[in-house]
């Protein structure tokens, strides 16, 4: 049946974890909200201590054979899983909304490149490289798969974080996986263990949930060679000191706080809506959202009013509405710290759109535009992760560039100008893991990522990020004869 006819599905409908190949119950059970109604959308299995070292044995247990499967088969599985994910977007995209709160297309799209980014990333390989064969030595460069990989996913994109930037890699490079997806947005994830359970051999695939409660023992694990962990950088903080017991490999995509610095070349009116999606995508719960501001003298005025009109615009209102472009925030500890975020901004700034909550149920914010704040206030310096700009106003393109540098993240940034030699000066001496110029968000399979500072360790996507999960192995032959 295509996408566009397949039904729906309730919410309302038993999810299992995966467990060695098995669709098991949890030893508890949990509610998810719906965000935009602050109503139980279903309820969820909650994985105990015992069933996460459960799966970690059913990890281990599949490892070998896993590992000694041909990486064509591996591919082969890699891209039914793809096609399983085409087969039922819809539904899935139906149910990412309802559990993340993110717009209906938004969560197509979540889906969709999810199945694209799959299938470019399986188009890798692994192959033998010859490092040296001269008459006195062959050298041979061979990447092995590292055992079992924990992949902990946090709540903002939990489909695109687990399915394009974690499982293909760990899986192709012959890794077994255990998936521990984030508390409040665990639903669509099981749904894709229940496809997972028939595509992939018992315990080559794992998915446990748990309440912020199970990934310190994951992470800490003897039996984990290398955590993929996506998240905030303070929880970062605690994966790598619970890693390094057993020194396990660790890739770390944490937190961000992108500056978009804007020359006073460019036409207020042209770019303003670009930054506001660049701003505002996923109610601004994006990684590499742009959190700051910093805007030249000449057009701070006028892009500041620009960025309100389109806030003023903005249609704010559950996913599932048509013609919703911002949803509520996903969570209620992530509404209440963006609400003092909102103070913060009062107080120290001016604001010219937004800054109040919906006077209904569900996590709504308008998109708020905070003018007239400087560098210092905790909405400038912090990542706040959601609908809440701040425009600072700069005099001096170097002196903007020592403020967005100034900070201990460095995930993205941007420049924005007309003058693309001055642009690319200041790209190149932007701190971060990648600089867009005139554009920001703009990322694929096949470009590096990596965040620089401590926004990040390790690189994602592209043949570099597949190495991250594999371990060298050099083979020296001495060529010469043993006489
Ligand atoms: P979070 O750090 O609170 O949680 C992320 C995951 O870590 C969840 O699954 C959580 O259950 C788990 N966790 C909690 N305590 C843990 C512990 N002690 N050990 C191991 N795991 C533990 O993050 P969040 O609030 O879910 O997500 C938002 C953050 O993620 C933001 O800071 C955002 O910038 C960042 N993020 C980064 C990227 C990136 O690619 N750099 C992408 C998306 C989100």
């Amino acid at each position: 049946m295509s996408n566009a006819n397949r039904p729906a599905e309730s919410a309302y409908r038993p999810y299992k974890l995966l467990i060695d190949g098995k669709l098991v119950d949890g030893a508890m059970t949990m509610d998810v909200i719906n965000p935009a109604t602050e109503a139980v959308l279903a309820s969820c299995p909650r994985a105990s201590e015992a069933q996460l070292d459960e799966a970690v044995a059913a990890a281990k247990a599949a490892f070998g054979v896993w590992a000694d499967t041909s990486i064509a088969d591996r591919r082969a599985k890699i891209l039914q899983f793809a096609d399983a994910i085409r087969d039922d977007a819809f539904p899935l995209a139906h149910l990412l909304t309802q559990e993340q709160g993110k717009p209906f297309p938004e969560a197509q799209m979540e889906i969709s490149y999810s199945e694209a980014f799959i299938r470019q990333i399986a188009l890798h390989d692994l192959p033998v490289e010859v490092i040296e064969d001269s008459d006195s030595r062959r050298v041979e460069l061979h990447r092995k798969p590292l055992g079992v990989v924990g992949a902990i996913i946090p709540w903002n994109f939990p489909v695109l974080l687990m399915v394009a930037f974690k499982l293909p890699f760990a899986l192709l490079a012959g890794n077994t996986l255990v998936i521990k997806p984030a508390p409040t947005t665990p639903l669509t994830t099981l749904r894709l263990g229940e496809m997972m359970a028939d595509i992939f051999p018992a315990g080559v695939v794992n998915i446990i949930t748990d309440q912020n409660d199970l990934g310190a023992r994951l992470t800490a694990h003897p039996d984990v060679a290398k955590i993929s962990f996506t998240g905030s950088t303070e929880t970062g903080r605690r994966v790598m000191a619970g890693a390094a017991a057993s020194i396990k490999r660790l890739t770390l995509e944490l937190g961000g706080n992108d500056a978009a610095i804007v020359l006073p070349d460019v036409d207020p009116a042209v770019v303003a809506p670009a930054i506001f999606n660049g701003a505002f995508l996923n109610a601004g719960q994006v990684c590499i959202a742009i959190k700051r501001v910093y805007a030249h003298t000449e057009i701070y005025d006028a892009l500041c009013n620009e960025l309100a009109c389109l806030a003023d615009r903005a249609m704010v209102d559950d996913g599932l509405k048509q013609g919703t472009q911002i949803g509520p925030v996903q969570n209620k500890a992530q509404y209440e710290k963006l609400k003092s975020f909102i103070e913060d901004g009062r107080a120290n700034g001016t604001v010219i759109a937004g800054g109040q909550v919906e006077d209904r149920l569900g996590y709504f914010i308008r998109p708020t535009i905070v003018r007239d704040i400087a560098d210092g206030a905790r909405l400038v310096d912090e990542e706040q992760f959601g609908p809440i700009l701040p425009i600072i106003r700069f005099d001096d393109a170097e002196d903007a560039l020592a403020r967005a540098n100034a900070s201990d993240s460095g995930l993205g940034g941007s420049i924005w100008s007309n003058d693309r030699a001055k642009a690319h000066d200041l790209a190149s001496r932007m701190e971060s893991g990648t600089v867009w110029i005139n554009k920001h968000l703009d990322f694929g399979p096949t470009i590096p990522f990596g965040g620089a500072k401590q926004s990040g360790l390790g690189v994602e996507f592209t043949e570099e990020g597949l190495h991250e999960f594999t371990q060298i192995r050099v083979i020296n032959a001495n060529n010469a004869a043993l006489v």
